[in-house]
């Protein structure tokens, strides 16, 4: 519905009582039609992640027993709220859960699609607590399962949105609740297939879920309430210093979240884009700062780096050797191997006389793909028209972000000068042709250090 404003709560905004107060005061002061979203209980998915991963291994005690720990945690948080009356219905999601795990230990197989069964427990249980108390805070409010609106493929684990069907799902499903004055609590994270069968859009999904509702009801805003001021010029827990920024183009939220800034999904920006719908980045507990305005086209302020941002847990993977220079179609068969082994690439940098290929891998990937290319390239290695193939891990990608970097010469300079004076080795770089960012390959260890070196040359 047109004018209708979407607002989305985060794990930490409704991981204790007094945080889903808080939620409920600023869902209390928004006037017109709204639609909420919410995560699970902070941790609560990556306890869920634990007991699949026990299950599968065939221990379904310690599986069950996570359940319990998080259907007690649940119905004491209901306790504190006042809402037990949802207890007995989380016990029902709980114990099908539990059901499915049972499922899983005595298969020793925890299939994706089996998995995202398990993980949905979190949101359900979380959006029914939300609501009731939504409900005793004077607000009509129902819990809705986006099993019955958010139409996705079949990829479990990281489900992309069936638009189309969405649209007339969500329509029929929660138009009418918003006519009639009833604010839906949509569970975030998770959809269905055409089927029914539940799917979930990948860590940090509700964004996304919140993104696609949003565009799927015509929305004339998106919310999204966390546990920071906005999206901030660093990580905070790396940089103590680092400020909230008042905007950033859609262009530039893509890249951080890409390279590393958890606080928005990387796709959430695009359902947003596509509909044209203004996107907030706000606090729950501290809902009267501005927060950040995610808007279409970037806006001029004189930045040059706007935020730094940084990814860990990541291998290089380098082929070497002089054979390589001048052969046509030697980057495709080391990418169509990458893709044959389904290992996402997050940076490639190639050296300008062709002699290595280098590129950052999730660490856990990085022997797999050295087997699997010398594999390949078994004939260029016997004859050393490949030297080597290298893996160097842990490594971490940090990564300067901004639009104003665009034209801005000797941008480059001042990151290579700022991280030479902090003494960081960069071991590969790689600049976008974008010119939006440049990246940059370092030691795990020194990761925090390229990133306040970066954030302390741009920002002083
Ligand atoms: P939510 O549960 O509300 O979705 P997340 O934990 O997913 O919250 O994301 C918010 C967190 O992202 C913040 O608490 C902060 O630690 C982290 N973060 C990382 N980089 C940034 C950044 N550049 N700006 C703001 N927060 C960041
Ligand atoms: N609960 C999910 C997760 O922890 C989704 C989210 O919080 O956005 O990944
Ligand atoms: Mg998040």
């Amino acid at each position: 519905m047109s004018g209708s404003t979407v607002l989305k709560f985060g794990g930490t905004s409704v991981g204790s009582a007094a945080a889903i107060r808080r939620a409920l005061a600023i869902i209390g002061g928004t006037t017109g039609p709204r639609c909420i979203v919410v995560s699970a209980t902070a941790g609560t998915t990556d306890r869920l992640a634990e007991a699949a991963a026990a299950a599968e291994r065939g221990d379904g005690a310690t599986a069950r027993a996570h359940v319990g720990e998080l259907q007690a945690r649940h119905a004491r948080l209901a306790e504190e709220l006042e809402v037990q009356r949802v207890v007995p219905e989380l016990d029902g999601l709980a114990e099908a859960t539990a059901t499915v795990l049972d499922a899983i230990a005595l298969l020793h197989e925890c299939t994706p699609r089996s998995r995202d069964a398990v993980w949905a427990f979190g949101e359900r249980a979380s959006s029914r607590i939300v609501a009731a108390a939504l409900e005793d805070a004077g607000v009509r409010s129902t819990a809705v399962d986006a099993t019955d609106l958010l139409i996705t493929d079949d990829v479990f684990g990281n489900a992309s949105p069936l638009m189309e069907p969405t649209r007339t799902a969500a329509g029929s499903r929660i138009h009418p609740l918003l006519e009639d004055g009833v604010t839906p609590v949509v569970t975030g994270f998770i959809g269905a297939t055409a089927e029914g069968i539940v799917t979930t859009l990948g860590r940090g999904g509700s964004d996304y879920s919140a993104a696609i509702l949003a565009a799927a009801l015509d929305a004339s805003e998106l919310l999204i309430y966390t546990d920071v001021s906005g999206v901030m010029s660093a990580d905070p827990r790396i940089v103590a210093d680092a400020k909230p920024l008042p905007s950033l183009s859609y262009a530039e939220a893509a890249e951080l979240s890409y390279f590393g800034a958890k606080v928005i999904h990387p796709r959430t920006v695009r359902p947003a884009i596509e509909a044209g719908i203004p996107v907030r980045i706000l606090n729950t507990f501290a809902p009267s700062d501005p927060g950040t305005t995610v808007t279409a086209v970037a806006e001029r302020d004189g930045t040059v780096v706007k935020a730094t941002t940084s990814l860990g847990g990541l291998a290089l993977v380098t082929v070497a050797g002089a054979g390589m220079s001048g052969v046509p179609g030697f980057a495709a068969r080391v990418f169509d191997t990458t893709a044959a082994e389904q290992v996402s690439v997050l940076m490639i940098s190639q050296s300008s006389s062709e002699n290595s290929i280098c590129f950052a891998v999730p660490a856990d990937t990085g022997e797999r793909l050295r087997t699997a290319l010398e594999r390949m390239l078994a004939r260029e290695l016997a004859r050393h028209d490949v030297e080597r193939v290298t893996v160097e891990a842990p490594i971490a990608i940090v990564a300067a972000v901004g639009e104003g970097m665009r034209g801005t010469p000797g941008v480059a300079a001042r990151v290579f000068g700022a991280l030479g004076a902090a003494r960081v080795n960069v071991v590969a770089i790689a600049q976008g042709s974008s010119e939006l960012n440049i990246s940059l390959c370092v030691g795990e260890g020194d990761r925090e250090a390229a990133v306040r070196a970066i954030h302390e040359e741009f920002h002083r």
